[in-house]
């Protein structure tokens, strides 16, 4: 500040918008100078920050928006690698009567996916790692099927009217972000997120974009048919000038916009969220609670009237269906990887129809206090006799202790692969399956033994395999040359047996 007497003083301003202080090109400013009293020089100097805070401000939205803008673009590129698909995302959407008729084709499309699927050990994701080497891959058709189906039900989705076909749509899109991943090795991240493998995210992003780019549902602020706003608390429900912030105590947030109704949270995002194989309860008593909540939403009468919630812990009060609860609740108790549950839920009314009559009724082959084996196939003169396959348990006071503590879930994972799923405090100690002769192992067979989980089991519960024989079975024993494969030494041998016994 340079004295020019008689109470005035000479100082240099830097003019607005010629610099930048912030931001990654730094500028270098050009200044002005002023002249005036020290009150009107401090005054100056006020009112130029204010003004260049002002055209900051501008400059960094700039840089915002096109950063976003250069985002968008670059996912968008993402998906020429699949582009061959994008014409199977353009089906006519239907409505709900359409889709109840429709839901037959839904579930033969779900069993082809399985079909793929099975070849690779489930629920986890893991298989998607070794993209390289990865056989066999998801056939064309079944890419295609799962495409159109998915925009088939955007318009239920997107209106909530019905959650079986929201789930499919969810699910549907879990299932080809799989293939896709598999059939074009896509590999976006290379480390993993909280508990989000890189798989995980990968799958998170193909939907993502697959949702964005091929089917056009837009997120909130892109949505025309949203058009509400609020704060958190739901004071102010107008659009307010920019930062403005509620001053309620408790919310003090800025007035955002809402998604469309009758949605509660954000339909763009909702599709990928909660996909993963990941247990999103880890507290049995947690689970419990909302898979109880979620069998009471299902039995609800009027799926689609928007009820207000007041969340138990943050007090929030908010709008939402039953509809959006169910799909949610479906995802986060992992029920879409339960097979058992997606038939039971989404395809129930069809299965109950088809499901052919010899696998649904299973014959006691064996039953004490401790012991039972079942059995499903061929019959003759009520006994088994031609194509089938048997289980047997056992129990004790110990398993059925063993079972309350470590509870339903465990039980679920459990008996993922195991036909008698009734049998909760059971465990399987031997399976059949091949040929029976009057109610004997008879013919061509595999009989595998089962690890006692309370030793040993696989990384997802399901019960681990002791010892497996492949080969010929006479009269209940195995009889001939039999593979036999031992899961200590990881080996298979041929050892010759007759009527059971192992001989040279
Ligand atoms: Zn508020």
């Amino acid at each position: 500040m340079e004295y020019l007497g008689k109470g005035l003083y000479k100082i240099k301003l830097p003019i607005p918008g010629t610099g930048t202080g912030t931001g990654f090109f730094k500028k270098d400013w050009k200044y002005k100078e002023f002249i005036g009293t020290k009150k009107e020089i401090k005054e100056a100097e006020k009112k130029n920050k204010a003004k260049i805070k002002e055209l900051d401000d501008i400059e960094n939205e700039k840089i915002y928006r096109e950063r976003a803008k250069k985002w968008d673009f670059d996912r968008k590129k993402e998906t020429n690698k699949f582009s061959k698909y994008k014409k199977y995302f353009n089906s006519k959407p239907i409505n709900i009567k359409n889709f109840e008729r429709k839901i037959k084709d839904y579930y033969i499309i779900y069993k082809s996916f399985w079909k793929w699927r099975e070849n690779f050990k489930y629920p986890e994701l893991n298989y998607l790692q070794r993209l390289k080497t990865l056989k066999p891959k998801p056939s064309n058709i079944l890419i295609e099927n799962l495409a159109k189906s998915i925009s088939e039900l955007r318009n239920i989705y997107l209106s909530l009217s019905d959650y079986r076909a929201s789930i499919i749509f969810k699910l549907f899109f879990y299932y080809i972000a799989q293939c896709i991943k598999a059939e074009f090795k896509v590999k976006y991240y290379k480390s993993g997120w909280f508990r989000g493998t890189p798989v995980d995210l990968d799958i998170s992003r193909i939907i993502g974009n697959l949702s964005k780019y091929y089917l056009n549902i837009k997120d909130i602020e892109n949505d025309t048919k949203a058009n509400k706003y609020s704060c958190w608390c739901g004071k102010y429900k107008k659009k307010q000038k920019k930062k403005f912030i509620c001053e309620v105590r408790n919310c003090k947030t800025e007035i955002s916009k809402l998604p469309r109704e009758p949605w509660h949270e954000d339909p763009q995002s909702f599709v990928k969220d909660n996909v993963g194989p990941l247990n999103h309860y880890n507290e049995p008593q947690e689970y419990k609670r909302h898979e109880k909540e979620l069998r009471k939403l299902l039995l609800i009468k009027n799926k689609i009237k928007i009820l207000t919630i007041k969340h138990p812990i943050s007090k929030q009060i908010y709008k939402v269906t039953p509809n959006e609860m169910i799909i949610d609740n479906f995802f986060r108790l992992n029920f879409h990887n339960d097979k058992n549950e997606v038939e039971k839920i989404l395809f129930s009314n069809f299965i109950e129809i088809t499901k052919t009559p010899k696998i649904n009724n299973r014959v006691t082959l064996y039953k004490d206090n401790e012991n039972v084996e079942y059995y499903w196939g061929e019959l003759k003169n009520n006994k088994p006799h031609g194509k089938g396959f048997s289980e047997k348990y056992e129990t004790n006071e110990a398993n059925k202790k063993v079972f309350k503590k470590v509870g339903i879930m465990w039980w679920k994972k459990y008996s993922k692969n195991l036909n008698a799923k009734d049998l909760k405090g059971y465990i399987i100690s031997e399976k059949y399956e091949g040929e029976w002769k009057n109610g004997k192992r008879d013919g061509k067979g595999e009989l595998t033994i089962f690890d006692d989980p309370a030793f040993v089991s696989n990384k997802d519960w399901s019960p681990s395999i002791c010892e497996k024989y492949k080969g010929t079975f006479y009269s209940g024993e195995l009889h001939g040359k039999i593979k036999c494969y031992d899961s200590i030494t990881k080996v298979w041998s041929l050892v010759n047996y007759q009527n059971g016994k192992k001989i040279n």
